[in-house]
This record gives C-alpha cells, structure tokens and sequence, in this order.
C-alpha cells in the first residue's frame, strides 16, 4: 500500500500536518511518535529502569496498545487504560527519546509500523519513516523549524491552555531531545536523501498544507 512519510524534530507540526493530509486524502495515520511515548509510559507504569536495554525491549515486544477510531476522535489505550492525554506530557516525551535510542526496542516497533501499511495506505509521522521503515514511499516530507520558532509554539499551545510556561526550560527541553534524536546511533534523525525539505520557521500550518498537498497532488 501507499506511504507519505513526515519526518522532523518535535514541535515542528508534524503531527497537525500528517493529520490534515491524511484527512485530505482519506488515508490512515501513523503517529509513530505515540508508540515510542506508549512503550516510554509502559516501562514507567511497571517502573522498569529505562536503562535496562533488555527490559525495556521486552516491555516494547508485548506492548498492549490499541488505537480507537470513534466519531473522529482518538482514544489511544494502554492494557486497556485511556492513556490519550496522558502521553503527550513532556516528561514522556522525554522519556520516550530515552528509550529510542535501544536496537532492540527500535527493531520491536518496526515490525508493528510496517504492519499498518499492510491492508491501508498512510501517512507516516516520526523521525526515521523515510529512512528506515518506509524507504520506498513515493513522496518523503522533512518538516523541520529553528528550536526557537518550536518553543516560541509550545508556550503558546500551553498558554492557551492556561498552563505556565517558561520559555527558556521549554527551549532546553526541545534543544536537549534534538540532541538525543540526532546523535543516537540507531536510526538518528536526519532527512532521506530523496525527502523533499520545509522549513516551516516563517511559514504557518496553511501556508505548509496547501505546499504538501500540491507535491502530493502532483
Ligand atoms: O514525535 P514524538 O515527539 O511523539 O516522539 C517522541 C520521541 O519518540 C522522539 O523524541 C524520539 O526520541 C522518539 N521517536 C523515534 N522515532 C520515531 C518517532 C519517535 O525515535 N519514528
């Protein structure tokens, strides 16, 4: 079946992106990002020490998730607990990218990103989808923003959400992850050498769609 691939550091708006343009071409979604931050939560939850490779490989293995689909709303589900929100912390978040790193964790969740292309087409959103897990998708996006222009986004998605913010931990936060993401050893996150590049710094999410869906239309 048919793959996009969305590929980029946090906060660059890969996930609103691969969302709208799965919805514009009536495809599925992966958000690969949600299996890295289940299998983070997951080994706290069973307080694992994210260090053991092996134990966290094992958590990664079995991991009990399922992805449901009603009324347009998802609702994401660890061994049957509504985890949707609870994943998206950054503690998570940081937590997962301690993780990503671990071969064998990597090799687990491969199979199980594979095995969405199987019966649909998709748009994959994460860091290593058109490097590693689908290297052969007809149209690859690396969407990225300076780690400024990310956090100057993260303040203001949480302020509109009435949470406190400081602009400098927020900053550390997305500059210290890039760092981990980058210079891993497995599946380190850089652009495919065929992915077409955006730079979304001055652009805003339209601005970035209708560019996207005019490649896709293509
Ligand atoms: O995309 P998201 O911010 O949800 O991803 C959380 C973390 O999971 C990333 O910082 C990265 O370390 C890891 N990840 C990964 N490969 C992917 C998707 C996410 O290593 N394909």
């Amino acid at each position: 079946m048919k793959v996009i691939t969305i590929d980029g550091p946090g906060g660059a708006g890969k996930g609103t992106l691969s969302s709208l343009l799965a919805q514009h071409l009536n495809w599925m979604l992966l958000d690969s990002g949600a299996l890295y931050r289940l299998c983070a939560l997951a080994v706290k939850q069973h307080s694992i020490d994210p260090k053991n490779e092996q134990a966290v490989a094992t958590i990664a293995e079995h991991l009990d998730v399922r992805f449901v689909n009603e009324d347009s709303k998802l609702t994401i589900l660890l061994e049957g607990q509504d985890v949707t929100n609870e994943i998206r912390t950054e503690q998570v978040a940081k937590l997962a990218s301690q993780i990503a790193p671990f071969k064998s964790v990597r090799q687990s969740l491969l199979n199980r990103q594979r095995a969405f292309a199987q019966h649909q087409c998709l748009v994959a959103d994460g860091r290593d989808m058109g490097t590693v897990v689908f290297p052969n998708a007809p149209v690859k996006f690396f969407l990225t923003a300076s780690a400024n222009v990310r956090a100057q986004r993260r303040v203001t998605q949480l302020q509109q959400l009435g949470k406190n913010t400081d602009f400098d931990a927020i900053l550390k936060d997305i500059q210290d992850r890039d760092d981990r993401d980058m210079n891993r050893e497995e599946a380190p996150l850089k652009p495919a050498h065929d992915a077409i590049l955006i730079d979304s710094s001055d652009m805003d999410i339209k601005e970035v769609f209708e560019f996207m869906k005019n490649q896709v239309d293509k």
